[in-house]
């Protein structure tokens, strides 16, 4: 079974709660420091956060959204934008190890020239 990226917000939203009520593991948020820019990225409250909103890049970590059970760990550059009816801004990442083609929906912070430049890219 697949899971589309809003299940899986769901179940590390359940997940993260019961760790909170744990109390051990309180920084399972993910906050990390992008690879491309050296800024530090600040958890997104809303969703899963999955690439940098400064620079767009991201990391090749997952097979499916949010499992972390991908082995490559390349660098996913932004390579440009698909525009989906219902999630609005959509952008293609390029693995610059191993050349996988990943999807990841815009968050809200996201540099929206960037975007918009990247929409412009023919992919
Ligand atoms: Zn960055
Ligand atoms: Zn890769």
């Amino acid at each position: 079974m697949i899971l589309n990226i809003k299940e899986v917000c769901i179940i590390n939203t359940i997940m993260q709660k019961r760790m909170l009520e744990n109390s051990k593991f309180t920084e399972i948020d993910e906050e990390f420091v992008c690879e491309h820019c050296g800024r530090l990225v600040p958890k997104l409250e809303y969703s899963c956060r999955n690439h940098c909103p400064y620079c767009l890049y991201s990391k090749h970590v997952d097979i499916n959204p949010g499992d972390r059970a991908e082995e490559c760990h390349g660098v996913l550059k932004p390579i440009g934008i698909e525009m989906n009816s219902k999630k609005g801004y959509v952008i293609v990442f390029k693995c610059e190890k191993c050349g996988a083609i990943r999807k990841n929906k815009a968050a809200k912070d996201d540099n929206m020239d960037l975007i918009i430049k990247l929409s412009s890219n023919p992919i």
